[in-house]
């Protein structure tokens, strides 16, 4: 028996891969979490188990993976990709680990999809040709090397900051960030109710406040190609 670990896109749920969604169509047991899209936990067969893993602790979502490995078909359905900032990293060892065959079918990450989603291009040529991925929470609550992240001078596309974005902004700033710099909160990209607020750096805590999660903070030069493109929008279908 096999554990997939499945990424299921970053929310809209046409941006599974064909992969992904034949996986959860043969599955015995599914197992999710809590940003994967309804639609995609309805394909699963009449019959298959499907549990909801909210309630459970990275530890107990472990062992359950390896105890129903033994003996189902299982479909672990991650938001986005299983490897990026989604713990599938962990649940593979552990599957590893307990000699259980496992599979990874990778996903379409937010950091992908969000920013493509709302017309910013996290490269552009002659704009910027390097990104930087970074969590805006870190796991031990301590903060966010800020020199290390105002260094790059592309682009940088932070996880997990929409809650602390005034703390986080302000870091980025006293390590020598340009206060004016271009920045974006996209804020459930991809879904019918997606909402993209950019301001400059040093504007764009407020600017954000009291939009609903899961959100993306981008911050680089590339955030000003979206209002070219956005100018012209009408040509966009998804702007
Ligand atoms: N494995 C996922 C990331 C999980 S961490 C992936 O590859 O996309 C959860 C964080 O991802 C959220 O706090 C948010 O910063 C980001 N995120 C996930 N889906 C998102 C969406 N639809 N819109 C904006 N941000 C999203």
């Amino acid at each position: 028996m096999t554990v997939a670990l499945v990424g299921a896109g970053p929310g809209d749920p046409g941006l599974i891969t064909v992969r992904g969604l034949e996986r959860i169509r043969s599955c015995e047991v599914l197992v999710v979490d809590r940003l994967v899209a309804p639609e995609l936990v309805e394909e699963a067969p009449d019959d298959a188990l499907v549990i909801h893993r909210d309630e459970l602790g990275q530890e107990a979502v472990n062992t359950l993976l390896v105890e129903l490995g033994r003996d189902y078909e299982v479909v672990r359905l991650k938001g986005g990709d299983p490897f990026v900032f989604g713990r599938g990293g962990e649940e593979a060892l552990a599957l590893a680990e307990a000699e259980i065959q496992f599979e990874v079918v990778p996903g379409v990450s937010s950091i992908a999809a969000v920013p493509a989603a709302a017309l910013v291009p996290v490269t552009h040529r002659g704009v910027s040709d390097q990104v930087t991925i970074a969590s805006g929470h870190a796991a031990d609550d301590s903060e966010p090397d800020y020199e290390a992240l105002a260094r790059p001078g592309g682009t940088l596309v932070l996880f997990m900051a929409l809650q602390r974005l005034d703390r986080v902004a302000r870091g980025l700033i006293e390590a020598g960030l340009d206060p004016s710099m271009p920045a974006a909160v996209v804020s459930r990209g991809t879904m019918p109710d997606q909402e993209v607020v950019t301001a400059p750096l040093d504007a764009v805590a407020e600017a954000a406040h009291g939009l609903p999660g899961p959100a993306l903070v981008i911050v680089g030069q590339v955030v000003s190609v979206r209002a070219r493109l956005a100018a012209v929008a009408a040509i966009a279908a998804n702007a």
